[in-house]
């Protein structure tokens, strides 16, 4: 924030960031069309030199009210705006963010943590998210047409929504929210993690130019901002993504105004490797898998089945490719590991490597962590670890994941659906007749042969069991954004 902002109110000089360049020093809440600031600030860190990020706000329970109230006064004009149009907008924003691409990806390096590589990814992924869902129509549907009467149904926007982001993919999981919501016609106020929320202000920042005020908002906040949003009568709807823990404290919240949720939560993913692959070609694909984010993703490999026959082939060419993994700050050249993003989640980590020594787990590559700056784990495959161990039954969230050899298809199914959690799966063979009878047994949303992670926005996503309710991305996820009406005409 600028030393000029005045306490809740506009920052001195820029009233609603239209047009006038973006500031990349500067953060501030978006509400009302204007950039605002909060008495109370704080401030992040870089989580791979541990140097200060620029302050953001704390947003108080007052700033929610009047961005509740902004986004309801806003609410009838925008459902009343054409479909087109609406289109139109989300798709100049889409442009916007494009032409600031390189920004917003050193600005993730540096907030985030992750390789610039990845935070370039990162973009170009959001961008086709976005221009997929603004690709796509919901018309009215005829469901009757008899001569006397027809029966119709329409998709009607629920009004004020909030999205709610994790910190892993912050750019991206904030534009998979706003550009269904706002092209359906609801309006939108994003709460960003308090870990990463430079990235998001700034993104709604550049929203303004394109949706009218109260339309698309940001708060930036402390712990208790999510639960005060959740708990708020004024918003229809909660889009969360995060962990399964806060998306059952998220739906008891919004359950006593039956708000709907769709609720993104964790993964324990499981690849199921048999005897018939080509081990050389698919063992650095599955350590990649596991390790990319530095493992900090909901559907990155988090069990690892391997069938008897090629274990220790498998897992020696697992390890040689993990050996090559540079990991470093995300401006060096060649890194594919960044830090874990935060304090917190890098002493959950590390708790995963006290277990090593606790439970004399075999450790087949890494299990020692750097001392020094950043939050840096090194990659790490255990062997054989117990079913019952934590690090089988949790997701980690870190760069560590076990090896776990099977000896029949019916064992391997049944050890990989052996979980509250159902994000994604996939199974690996050269014959994929052979993994398509195994894929459909797994119980997860999100299935894959001979791959895994491989989203396309076309097609729904989202988690069975504790994984999560409801559907981002495809016809499903627009449609959650939506009321549908039936509608009965007698002619
Ligand atoms: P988290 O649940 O701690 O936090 C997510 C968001 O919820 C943050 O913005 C946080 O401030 C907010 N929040 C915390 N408590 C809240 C409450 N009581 N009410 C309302 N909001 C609250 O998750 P995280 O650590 O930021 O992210 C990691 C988790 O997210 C992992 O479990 C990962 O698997 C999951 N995730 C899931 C998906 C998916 O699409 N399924 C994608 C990315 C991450």
């Amino acid at each position: 924030m600028s030393p000029s902002a005045t306490s809740n109110g506009t920052t001195n000089g820029a009233t609603n960031g239209a047009h006038s360049v973006l500031d990349w020093h500067s953060f501030c809440n978006v509400i009302d069309g204007k950039l605002t600031t909060t008495e109370k600030t704080r401030t992040g860190i870089n989580p791979a030199t541990s140097e200060p990020n620029d302050p953001v706000p704390v947003s108080t329970p007052e700033d929610v009210d009047r961005a509740v109230a902004a986004a309801e006064k806003a609410f009838p004009s925008w459902a009343d705006t054409p479909y087109g149009e609406r289109r139109k907008a989300v798709n100049a924003f889409a442009d916007a963010l494009e032409g600031e691409k390189e920004n917003f990806a050193k600005l993730l390096v540096k907030e985030q943590g992750k390789p610039l590589h990845f935070a370039r990814f990162e973009i170009d992924f959001t961008l086709q998210i976005m221009r997929t869902v603004t690709s796509f129509d919901l018309p009215t549907e005829e469901i009757v047409n008899e001569p006397d009467r027809r029966v119709l149904v329409r998709y009607v926007p629920l009004g004020p929504t909030v999205g709610i982001v994790p910190w892993n993919y912050p750019i991206l999981l904030a534009c998979g929210k706003i550009a269904p919501a706002l092209l359906t016609g609801n309006t939108i106020i994003i709460k960003p993690s308090p870990f990463t929320p430079c990235g998001d202000l700034k993104l709604c920042e550049l929203g303004q130019r394109f949706f009218p005020p109260g339309v698309l908002q940001c708060l930036s906040g402390d712990d208790n901002l999510g639960p005060w949003m959740t708990a708020h009568p004024g918003p229809r709807k909660i889009s969360f993504t995060g962990s399964s823990a806060t998306g059952k404290k998220v739906m008891a919240s919004a359950s006593a105004t039956l708000k709907r949720v769709t609720l993104e939560l964790g993964g324990n993913d499981p690849a199921i490797v048999l005897d018939d692959v080509d081990v050389e070609q698919v063992a650095p694909k599955i350590a990649t898998l596991a390790f990319l984010n530095s493992g900090q993703i909901c559907l990155a490999l988090k069990r690892i089945f391997v069938q008897e026959g090629i274990y220790d082939k498998f897992r020696d060419a697992m390890v040689r490719y993990t050996q090559t993994l540079k990991m470093g700050e995300g401006n060096e050249d060649g890194v594919f590991l960044g830090p874990i993003q935060n304090s917190m989640q890098y002493e959950r980590v590390k708790g995963f490597f006290a277990e090593i020594e606790q439970q004399e787990q075999k450790v087949a590559v890494g299990g020692k962590n750097p001392d020094g700056k950043g939050y840096f784990i090194t990659p790490t495959i255990l062997e054989n670890p117990k079913d019952e161990s934590r690090i089988v039954t949790e997701e980690p969230f870190g760069p560590i994941v076990p090896l776990l050899q099977f000896t029949t298809e019916e064992e391997a199914v049944a050890r990989a659906n052996k979980t509250n959690l159902g994000l994604g799966a996939s199974v690996w063979s050269g014959n994929v007749e052979r993994a398509n009878k195994l894929a459909a047994k797994l119980e997860a949303g999100n299935v894959w042969v001979n791959t895994h992670f491989e989203l396309d926005p076309r097609a729904p996503f989202g988690g069975h069991k504790e994984s999560g309710i409801g559907l981002e991305f495809g016809m499903g996820g627009l449609k959650g954004w939506c009321n549908s009406q039936t509608l009965y005409l007698r002619k």
